[in-house]
């Protein structure tokens, strides 16, 4: 038996920039086409010749690029009016859509030319993969106009073109567009083209369960990118809007997301875009990152710093992130001090009710165990001082030595700060600090 290769699309018109909610129809039928061996095809729907703009066009392409959605084939639509025209031309001649001379609304009294499909007006079923039986009572849509002139076809005409020509099986689209589907079917039947499958997506809902948008925190792709974002993560995000797998997983690269798509298992029930969900999965898909890639990410924000110095701390910068974008802000906050010896400032130094002296001779003391102690590790330091902090008090030995390296109320644990500073720059900070308690 020979099986016809399944071919899914996307199709959106570049009338402005997409956010991601609208990429996540891409993902879906991406999944769909690469599961089952299939093909994914772009499709530019421009016919608003007035809305659409080049850029978004761009936008589009550089988006679905970044994202690693490679497409097997691209169309533009405007460039198939011709094809549009003819089966236009082929419902007027078989008497199934007419000419009509209208008055344009306008008020302007100028005659129009309209194409009006002939309905009968019959009841349409089909079967979506997603929500099953749906049924249209087509009565009330009348002759509907599918052409603005016999040279200007309008979006149905040209989505059921489009979609036999480029030999689209299924047709993965957003559940907005379920009251349009009845009058493509009537058109496509008239053409006499093979039905494809629908399966229609649930809405992607901001957190309040309003409809997604720009406002309500979707962004444009590309701005993920440029946020720091990783592609894989948006990916993995996007495909869970509205489908889980089962089980307990939630992480997946693109390739374990197409292993694992299964059509039956998308919801019916809008999908809501959660922000803090996106940060996990970011920071979940960085942990997945080689040490080399992580390195180089984080290099890329703390220029500064001697690599060394970066490879000792680059686990702690990857637990303090979500996103290496965060580093604009957080290396400010969190790391500086690492790079910038602290100005020493005495009050702080001294823990609770204790006093100058008694941190200083601390200080003192925890330096002659650093001195002997081995800087392989974090956990080897910890080693070589808690013994000396819990008979000494461990708020009175470690805050001052915190407080002497950092010069900050709240940051790392002391022995992570001592191991990426390296016993010289320990001692040196340890004894400023000193200095400044003695004197
Ligand atoms: N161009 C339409 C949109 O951007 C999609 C049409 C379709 O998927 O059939 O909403």
């Amino acid at each position: 038996m020979v099986t016809s290769k399944i071919v899914t699309r996307f199709a959106p018109s570049p009338t402005g920039l997409l956010h991601m909610g609208n990429y996540r129809t891409a993902v879906f039928a991406y999944m769909f086409a690469k599961k089952n061996g299939g093909k994914f095809i772009l499709r530019i729907e421009d016919t608003d010749r007035e809305r659409s703009k080049k850029e978004y066009e761009d936008n589009i392409v550089e988006s679905l690029e970044w994202l690693g959605l490679s497409y097997d084939e691209k169309y533009r639509q405007s460039e198939h009016v011709e094809s549009h025209t003819k089966y236009l031309q082929k419902l007027i001649n078989d008497g199934k859509a007419y000419i009509s001379k209208e008055e344009a609304k306008d008020g302007s009294g100028v005659i129009r030319e309209l194409v009006r499909f002939k309905n009968n007006g019959q009841t349409v079923i089909f079967e979506d993969a997603i929500r099953g039986k749906i049924e249209t009572d087509t009565k009330d849509l009348g002759d509907f106009v599918i052409a603005k002139s016999i040279s200007e076809p309008l979006f149905h005409i040209a989505v059921v073109v489009d979609d036999y020509e480029e030999g689209v099986t299924h047709i993965l689209r957003g559940e907005d567009h379920i009251p349009n589907t009845p009058r493509q079917i009537l058109i496509r039947e008239a053409l006499g083209f093979p039905q494809p499958i629908y399966a229609h997506l649930p809405l992607v809902l901001s957190e309040d369960r309003t409809k997604l948008s720009k406002r309500k925190g979707a962004l444009p792709v590309t701005d993920y990118r440029d946020m720091g974002y990783l592609p894989s993560a948006i990916l993995n995000f996007m495909a869970f809007i509205g489908f889980n797998p089962g089980g307990e997983k939630e992480i997946f690269t693109l390739d374990e997301l197409v292993e694992v798509f299964d059509i039956t298992k998308i919801h019916k029930g809008g999908a809501i875009f959660n922000k803090e969900k996106l940060s996990w999965v970011n920071k979940e898909h960085i942990k997945l990152q080689s040490v080399d890639v992580q390195l180089k990410s984080i290099e890329r924000h703390m220029k500064d710093y001697p690599e060394d110095m970066l490879k000792k701390l680059l686990p702690t910068v990857i637990e303090k992130i979500s996103n290496y974008g965060d580093l604009a802000t957080v290396d400010n906050t969190e790391f500086r001090f690492f790079i910038k010896r602290p100005v020493v400032d005495v009050e702080k130094i001294v823990w609770k009710n204790s006093n100058k002296s008694e941190a200083s001779q601390n200080l003192k003391s925890v330096k002659g165990l650093l001195l002997k102690a081995d800087f392989s590790s974090p956990d080897s330091l910890k080693q070589s001082i808690m013994e000396y902090a819990e008979k000494n008090g461990k708020g009175n030995v470690l805050w001052p030595l915190r407080m002497a390296l950092s010069g900050q109320e709240k940051s790392v644990d002391p022995f992570t700060i001592c191991y990426v500073l390296g016993v010289e720059e320990v001692v040196i900070r340890i004894d400023n600090a000193c200095q400044s308690l003695d004197s």
